[in-house]
């Protein structure tokens, strides 16, 4: 793919034509939801689609990474399900419009659902081409990618049915060649002879071994029933043997005439094999041409945007967080940090209560988070000096740390605005002995990140969970799950990726909570008072003393809940 100067303002253009992925099947124009990318997108498009496109299928690939690595036992058929509801959460919004025109544009049903079936095939190449392109830079973020396509490749052309296959295999693998039924019959006895030197199922080679046999049954049954009887029939293909070296050295394939003859099922990783190679070779090609991809005048436009997409968070921006739940001073800092901050932040606080210092690495990653949330610098000074004596006196303290804690407010030296540690920076800053920042599902061993969890009251599943994913060196989903576990809420989609977004969604969950306690309280108490004021009622009716009280109870009840609610009419709570 070569990525030309655009002309127009705003816009993206690529080489090449769209419609690799467009098959024809009789006279209906057929767009199969899977490629093999050998074809790049060439048309102009506004750069606000190009970085869209990318977002959304950059959420699609870490969400499906995310749901793999937490259900390692699911079947291929719920991942699958997990990427389809995936795309429809990320990519749908984003194709809906081209079906909307075309029904707007008067277009049948049917057209107006090739249009969106169109456009999202269109969509689904640019968003790949554009993560390919960003994505080809370095090793490590090739090597993600590609892994991560593979993957939804896979799946998916594992998931299709027999049909589908050989209409993909016959548009976009033509060296995979369908055997046809009477060849099929010719050498059925052969291949059931392989198989069975290679102890396959039982299953499978009756399979083979019945192939053809019932033909004359079905067809008694109808036109429905041969259908039926085609997509069971075993199907294989015919593949120069030169191409599967493999299989032919193991002997697992009937060979004649220079051809393989490979079954349906183990075709499937071949093909996923050579998707993997085609999209490696584009990786490779594109990184080396990466200066060139871009020309001159896009180099301050183009060139960074795409250079940002592989370091974008696709969580939501929590910079706001400070003015949202910005009451917090040094005086209820360590309340708030026990109830809502992760076990980094949470960490360096209780390290620096017991050691009453921290090292500069410490200092940074707390006081920049500390910044975040909103602790105004004076707080801030306050909070430090407080927790740094009696070990520094407040001479020493305005000596030697007030001026960092200034520079990190923007006050002193450059008057930079500094933002708070993402988690991929925190992860990487380990420090050494006596250092204290870091994350702790990367520093700290099994029983001490047990232990540090037990102390949040973390459910214990979720503890476990945490452990068995910081093993595994994904400390992010650790985080996630000791954040689900602490908090009581289902799973979440993503990694957490900022130690705000821990921090943002702690609050917004308990202010949700609060609040939600506070009007089941209010709705109670009208309740009561509803109940009490109907028995007061009866009391009044039939002179029954109980139910008198009750009324009282209840009058009394009302005339509480208007003066709750800063009712100051003369009479209203008596
Ligand atoms: S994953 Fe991020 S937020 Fe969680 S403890 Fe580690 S650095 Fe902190």
């Amino acid at each position: 793919m070569q990525f030309l100067a655009t002309t127009k303002p705003g816009a993206a253009e690529f080489t090449s034509q769209l419609g690799g992925n467009a098959a024809r099947k009789g006279n209906e124009r057929m767009f199969s939801d899977l490629s093999m990318y050998s074809t790049p997108p060439s048309e102009n498009i506004t750069l606000e689609e190009f970085e869209r496109l990318a977002l959304a299928r950059l959420s699609v690939l870490k969400e499906m990474e995310a749901y793999r690595l937490r259900h390692s036992n699911k079947t291929e058929k719920e991942y699958l399900d997990k990427l389809n509801q995936l795309k429809q959460k990320h990519m749908k919004g984003l194709t809906a419009s081209a079906a909307a025109a075309a029904a707007a544009a008067g277009a049948s049903g049917a057209a107006a659902t090739s249009a969106a079936r169109e456009e999202e095939v269109r969509a689904d190449n640019i968003s790949h081409y554009v993560l390919r392109l960003a994505y080809c830079r370095t090793a490590e973020l090739r090597k993600w990618f590609l892994v991560q396509e593979c993957e939804m490749f896979r799946l998916k052309f594992g998931m299709y049915s027999a049909q589908e296959h050989e209409d993909f295999l016959s548009e976009h693998a033509p060296q995979y060649k369908l055997v046809p039924h009477a060849e099929l019959l010719s050498v059925r006895d052969a291949i059931v002879k392989v198989m069975r030197s290679n102890l396959e199922t039982r299953e499978a080679i009756s399979r083979v071994e019945n192939f053809g046999r019932d033909d004359a049954d079905a067809k008694s049954k109808g036109p429905r029933s041969t259908a039926d009887a085609r997509e069971l029939e075993p199907k294989f293909y015919k593949v120069a043997w030169t191409l599967v070296p493999e299989l032919v050295s193991q002997r697992r394939v009937l060979l004649r005439g220079g051809w393989a003859y490979v079954s349906r099922e183990a075709l499937a990783p071949l093909v996923v094999a050579e998707f993997r190679t085609g999209v490696s070779r584009g990786l490779s090609e594109m990184a080396r041409r990466w200066r060139q991809m871009f020309p001159a005048e896009e180099e301050q436009r183009l060139q960074p945007l795409v250079a940002s997409l592989t370091n974008r968070s696709l969580v939501a921006d929590y910079s706001g967080v400070a003015t949202r739940y910005g009451d917090v001073s040094a005086a209820n800092l360590p309340q708030v940090a026990a109830r809502h901050f992760p076990l980094c932040m949470g960490h360096l606080v209780s390290q620096l209560a017991a050691e009453r210092h921290l090292r500069h690495g410490g200092r940074q990653q707390l006081g920049l988070f500390l910044k975040g949330i909103g602790l105004p610098m004076e707080e801030a000074l306050v909070f430090w000096r407080s927790m740094f004596a009696p070990r520094c006196t407040g001479e020493a303290f305005d000596k030697q740390y007030a001026y960092n804690i200034r520079h990190n407010y923007g006050r002193e030296g450059k008057r930079t605005d500094y933002t708070a540690h993402k988690c991929t920076t925190i992860v990487g800053s380990s420090g050494g002995p006596g250092d204290h920042h870091g994350c702790p599902y990367r520093r700290l061993d099994e029983s001490a990140l047990r232990a540090a969890l037990g102390r949040l009251k973390c459910d214990d599943r979720k503890v476990e969970e945490a452990v068995s994913k910081a093993r595994d060196g994904h400390y992010q989903l650790a985080c996630a799950a000791a954040f689900e576990g602490v908090h009581r809420v289902p799973e979440m989609d993503v990694g957490i990726s900022a130690p705000l977004q821990y921090y943002a969604e702690s609050r917004r969950i308990c202010a949700e909570r609060e609040s939600a306690a506070v009007q089941g309280a209010a709705a109670a108490a009208t309740e009561a008072a509803a109940a009490a004021a109907t028995a007061a009622t009866a009391a009044d009716a039939g002179g029954d003393p109980a139910a008198a009280a009750a009324a009282d109870a209840g009058k009394e009840q009302r005339g509480v809940k208007r003066a709750a609610a800063g009712d100051s009419t003369p009479g209203a709570a008596r």
